[in-house]
């Protein structure tokens, strides 16, 4: 990498930013929360009787479409023609009393200048539980899920293009904070500030190896295990 991500936050390389882009999954709560396990397992099933498939086939088959199609929802639609309103209400249905309230962030959110979204490829439904568990939904100014994105997830472009048209972001003038490093290679190139989310203690965590920052992202200003204090950060001018 010509440049490493910095790790302290800089306000002044914020100062201009009005729109503030999150992710939810395992960057508005930590990955070892473990919560995306529980939808993971969901998914893993749903396609297990869908297919009829052994566990371990169905699991290697839902990863590949994930990894191909930028969700399981998607390689599904495409190759299996399933109803995705059904596979989401299944996928999403998880205990959420994993996610405790955090008054840290939601201060912390709360006091970034200009507008909150919540960016995700899973459903609203989803993101309206797991924000309110945690005590910020009502930081945010909308949702943008899969459903609005037409079920095309990031990284495609044509969906961050729809996000920014529908809520006439500036992207020039916003920043996305996000957990996956490829779902920020867009927002790189549409002029926003990156921000990835990594879990604590990277190098022990059990990932998939297209989920783990390498040295050829340059396309990260910032990397942290830590949302609150890394948004706390910036208010410390
Ligand atoms: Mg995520």
């Amino acid at each position: 990498m010509d440049k490493k991500p910095k790790t302290s936050p800089e306000p002044a390389d914020f100062a201009h930013v009005r729109d503030w882009v999150f992710d939810l999954d395992n960057t508005l709560y930590p990955h070892h929360v473990d919560l995306f396990s529980q939808i993971d397992k969901n998914m893993t099933a749903y396609v297990q009787q869908l297919l009829q498939l052994e566990r371990d086939e169905a699991r290697a088959l839902q990863k590949s479409y994930y990894h191909e199609h930028g969700t399981t929802l998607q390689g599904l639609m495409l190759h299996h023609n399933i109803d995705p309103d059904d596979f989401l209400e299944k996928a999403h249905a998880i205990d959420y009393s994993a996610l405790l309230p955090h008054p840290e962030l939601g201060a912390a959110i709360k006091a970034l200048p200009g507008r909150k979204f919540i960016f995700t490829n899973g459903s609203v439904p989803h993101a309206e539980a797991a924000a309110r568990a945690l005590g910020i939904l009502d930081n945010f100014d909308d949702i943008f899920d899969i459903v609005a994105a037409g079920y095309l997830p990031k990284p495609a472009g044509a969906t961050y293009d729809k996000f920014a048209s529908l809520h006439r972001v500036d992207t020039k003038n916003a920043a996305m904070f996000e957990d996956l490093p490829r779902n920020l290679l867009v927002p790189r190139a549409l002029g926003m500030k990156t921000v990835l989310l990594v879990p604590r203690n990277l190098d022990t965590v059990v990932m998939e190896r297209w989920e783990k920052p390498t040295d050829e992202d340059d396309h990260i200003d910032y990397v942290t295990d830590d949302l609150a204090a890394f948004l706390t950060g910036l208010q410390a001018a």
